[in-house]
């Protein structure tokens, strides 16, 4: 899962990244790793791995992860090749979703490329640029199916489409909130597209300490986000940049003590990462035992042999059935036998659902 920080100059997108990948740092263990240095893993805050880790007396913990990509140099006119522009837009269309920073801060030694502070402008400009390269994606295809719409119907379909989501980014509107389909056909086709505005976008609006909402009311340049939000299905998330890298740089204890005196619970970072994983619709199952505790990331709906495949592709091809008790219940009864005798522990085929927080054990043929 993979998502996107974008945003103009100065906004505050590399002090968010980098407080995000500092945060993530401490999960050495982490399978992968990364050598860009404009990508970064982050680890998904799960309070159950640690219960289960006691339980388990286990010897490493693997929480589940998302990767950050820091997609600077977005400005006016990249989507005409302004810049770098088609290559940062080209790196848009590679992420699951956007993270779109927005300057709400004054700060008079940080200059702002047009000059002064208006949230608004600014979501507009990035926006229109993700906007033109999708038109122009679709100007493509419209040029390429018109040719063969003549004579054949399912082209002919598509054209139809192709036109529809063009007028309606022309109008200013962003394709994620395109709903004019024929049929679940047309929704797939609309999926293929792969369209910069069809992907699921959270703003992170950039605001001084004084300014984070525990204090008090949204500063105005906030609340106009948060009405524009609200119109085109997007989430905003409040958030001091500037902060976040100062907790990011502390020890968790010392951490701790300083979230108390800011009067929150977590940090800013752990409830992005938390807002992320809920607007992808994804959840996380967990397999436990000694020598490891982990969590796996899957979309909502996943069936048991799919989510399996996570682990390892043999999983899926040779998926028999699965053991799985819930963790709620599995707490309840403080052990894995003691859930056993309760019968909590239940065996489940191909067609079941997978639910967040199933403790899952796979039986598979080799
Ligand atoms: P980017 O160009 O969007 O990646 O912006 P940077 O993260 O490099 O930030 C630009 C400047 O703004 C840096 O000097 C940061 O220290 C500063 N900055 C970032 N976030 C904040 C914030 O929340 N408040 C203030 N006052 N300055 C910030």
């Amino acid at each position: 899962m993979k998502l996107g920080i974008v945003g103009l100059p100065n906004v505050g997108k590399s002090t968010l990244f980098n407080s995000l990948t500092k945060a993530g740092a401490e999960s050495a263990n982490y399978p992968f790793c990364t050598i860009d240095p404009n990508v970064g893993v982050v680890t998904v805050p799960d309070e159950r791995l640690n219960v289960l880790g006691e339980m388990y007396h286990t010897k490493k913990i693997i929480p589940a992860a998302i990767e950050f990509v820091d997609i600077a140099g977005l400005v006016k006119g990249a989507s005409k090749g302004e810049g770098l522009g088609n290559q940062f837009l080209a790196n848009i269309r590679e992420v699951d979703a956007i993270v779109h920073v927005v300057r709400c801060f004054e700060d008079s030694n940080i200059v702002h490329v047009d000059g002064s502070i208006d949230p608004m402008r600014d979501v507009e400009t990035i926006n229109l640029e993700l906007i033109f390269s999708d038109i122009e994606v679709l100007d493509r295809r419209i040029a390429k199916t018109a040719r063969s719409a003549r004579n054949d119907k399912a082209a002919a379909k598509e054209l139809k489409l192709l036109e529809k989501i063009k007028a309606y980014l022309e109008d200013g509107r962003l394709a994620k909130n395109f709903d004019d389909f024929e049929d679940e056909e047309e929704e797939e086709l609309f999926q293929s597209f792969n369209l910069l505005t069809a992907k699921p976008v959270i703003f992170a609006a950039n605001v001084t300490e004084d300014d984070l909402p525990n204090d008090g009311e949204d500063n105005e340049g906030v609340q106009t986000l948060r009405k524009y939000a609200e119109e085109e299905k997007c989430e905003v998330f409040v958030v001091c940049a500037q902060i976040e890298q100062e907790i990011a740089e502390l020890e968790d204890d010392e951490k701790k003590m300083f979230l108390e005196d800011l009067g929150l619970k977590e940090s800013g970072l752990e409830k992005l990462i938390r807002a992320s994983y809920r607007l992808l619709g994804l959840i996380s199952y967990l397999t436990a035992g000694e020598p490891e505790v982990r969590a796996w990331t899957i979309t909502k709906g996943t069936k048991a042999p799919q989510a399996a495949g996570k682990i390892h592709t043999d999983f899926e091809r040779g998926f028999i059935r699965a053991e799985v008790v819930a963790y709620d219940d599995l707490i309840a009864c403080g052990s894995h036998n003691a859930a056993k005798e309760k019968g909590l522990i239940r065996l489940e085929g191909k067609d079941y659902v997978v639910q967040d927080g199933d403790i899952m054990l796979f039986r598979f043929n080799v």
